[in-house]
């Protein structure tokens, strides 16, 4: 018998479809095994699917995980929520995210997330070696013990500063020659705009953002600026990283070792996520021992997806951005309003103030759009109101308001108050 010189096999002639197949097939798997917990099994029952019952087949109609569920499942069943799918004596960690929400993780679930940690960042660039301001928090949530634990199986160095204390953070990243930073992209910029105001900029080349909705003209900023290679990755406070960039930034890979289905927004039905049918990510983990994640509703929506081959050589589609909460999309004269294309709309106006899409019924029973712009009216509105009425496709009204809320959803719909629901 002959040897082939090389048995590898690389990543060009695997398919995505395939892949996907492979992903359902543990997703059921992980969905039957979810069913022995008490939750999940009155979860699953009440949509009319018992355990042996669970196939590719009958996948869809499996319900849907919500943070609501696990919040009431918290409150009603303390403290896992009738989640729990281990022996509390295999427990490595438990996490107290607000809610409360007790997330808990056997060694092997940590281990696993920490290794999708570590695919992302090393995807997006950081090397063996490289030392590496780890910014967010270490207290009570999982973000920094992970990503501290995902940076040494890379074989960086870390210089465990945490959230929060810029002054410490710039003078830390100076002694040291910190070569790279993980950040949320709102502390990076604020830390760099504070470094180059004091007229010190400082030495780092490599940065790896997360967790917010970052702009693409961001990481151009922060390169055009700053010599700074920013790259993006995505996660789930649940489940860990779900896509990441690679160096060529061309858009965040989808994980290939989870169920990853986009769902139509406040729907169930699946969509191909477009402009025009944006899609909300829903997540299965089927690694998960401590507390199986199935169908879990991230809230998080992207509008397109990018299937055609990356010049990495990796065939999982990629998504540029995250755009927008689930709750803040929605069908408007029959089209979906993104309120984040306002912004991008005030991006290219200079306009840097707060804005928020308001959605009424005319007594007519017609959908009429507001858009409340928080001071003073602006000089070029006219212009600003042609632009995002482009962008939206759709005609709308402008007020100028005094105060908006600092939190609050960029999008608030009064269509169905006072009636009764
Ligand atoms: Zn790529």
């Amino acid at each position: 018998m002959l040897k082939k010189a090389s048995g590898r096999d690389d990543d060009s002639g695997a398919d995505w479809a395939q892949t996907m197949r492979g992903q359902l097939a543990s997703a059921v798997a992980a969905a039957r095994a979810a069913a022995r917990l008490p939750a999940y099994r009155r979860a699953f029952r009440a949509a009319g699917v018992e355990a042996a019952a669970i196939s590719a087949d009958t996948w869809g109609s499996l319900p849907f995980l919500t943070k609501d569920d696990l919040i009431r499942g918290a409150q009603d069943n303390p403290p896992f929520g009738d989640r729990l799918g281990v022996a509390r004596g295999d427990l490595a960690h438990v996490f107290a995210a607000p809610g409360p929400i007790y997330m808990p993780y056997t060694a092997g679930d940590m281990a696993h997330v920490a290794g999708s940690f570590a695919r992302a960042m090393r995807s997006c660039g950081l090397e063996p070696g490289d030392l590496v301001d780890q910014t967010t928090m270490y207290n009570w949530v999982i973000a920094a013990t992970v990503i501290d634990r995902a940076l040494g199986m890379i074989g960086c160095g870390v210089v465990p500063g945490g959230i929060g204390q810029s002054e410490r953070h710039l003078e830390v990243i100076r002694h040291l020659g910190v070569d790279a930073i993980v950040a949320f992209p709102t502390f990076l910029e604020h830390l760099l705009d504070r470094a180059e105001a004091e007229g010190r900029p400082l030495g780092l080349k490599k940065a790896v953002v997360m967790g917010e909705l970052s702009h693409p003209d961001t990481k151009r900023r922060l390169h055009d600026t700053y010599g700074l290679e920013a790259r993006e990755f995505y996660g789930v406070s649940d489940v860990g990283a779900v896509a990441w960039e690679c160096t060529h930034g061309a858009g965040m890979h989808l994980r290939d070792d989870l169920l990853v289905e986009f769902i139509a927004p406040g729907g169930t039905t699946p969509v191909d996520p477009s402009p025009e049918t944006p899609a909300e990510l829903v997540v299965t983990d089927f690694h998960r021992k401590a507390m199986p994640i199935i169908r879990l509703r991230t809230g998080d929506m992207i509008d397109g997806l990018i299937r055609s081959p990356c010049a990495c050589g990796s065939h999982a589609p990629r998504f540029t951005r995250i755009a927008g909460r689930a709750g803040e999309i929605t069908k408007v004269k029959g089209m979906f309003v993104v309120p984040r294309l306002v912004g991008d709309v005030f991006l290219r106006h200079g306009i840097d103030r707060r804005y928020r899409l308001v959605v009424d019924r005319t007594e007519g029973g017609r959908d009429a759009l507001t858009l409340e712009i928080e001071g003073a009216p602006l000089a070029d509105a006219a212009g600003v109101q042609a632009g995002v009425e482009a962008a939206l496709r759709m005609k709308l009204d402008m007020a100028f308001v005094d105060t908006l809320p600092e939190q609050g959803l960029r999008l608030l719909d009064r269509r169905n108050e006072g009636r009764p629901a």
